[in-house]
């Protein structure tokens, strides 16, 4: 396994307490909650860039992509698990998805905690703008 061990640090870590997304987890701000886990919650983001676009995020704060480690395995494969899931309730898991994780700012990362972007519902070109 090549992941570090340590989690590595980041520029801005943010207070769970001041994350919108540990917010939505914490149900203190409403979302369209499509799916729960043990580790994750899935909820349809609020500015859709397809006919599905869901985010599955995991309960605890991760800041991103960059700072997953190796002890974060279990929730990794279940934000895959969930993101399947969704794909197969909002009806393109034989059409296709794509699952998008943006880290930094070329990337147009926003939100500081780490969410799995599910997108589906239409044909997507390749390399993304
Ligand atoms: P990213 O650019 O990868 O950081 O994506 C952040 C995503 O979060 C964007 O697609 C936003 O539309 C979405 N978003 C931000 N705030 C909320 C919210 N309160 N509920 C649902 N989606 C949100």
């Amino acid at each position: 396994m090549v992941l570090p061990s340590d989690r590595p640090a980041v520029s801005e870590t943010t207070n769970p307490q001041d994350c919108i997304f540990c917010r939505i987890v914490a149900g203190e701000i409403p979302a369209d909650i499509v799916e729960r886990s043990d580790h994750c919650v899935a909820f349809r983001d609020l500015n859709p860039q397809a006919l599905v676009h869901v985010l599955v995020i995991p309960r605890r704060h991760i800041e991103n992509a960059a700072t997953v480690v190796a002890d974060d395995a279990e929730v990794m494969a279940d934000m895959i698990v969930t993101a399947r899931r969704v794909a197969e309730n909002d009806g393109v898991a034989d059409s296709g998805y794509r699952l998008v994780f943006n880290v930094g700012e070329d990337a147009t990362n926003s939100v500081p905690h780490l969410h799995l972007h599910v997108i589906g519902g239409r044909p997507m070109s390749w390399p993304p703008g």
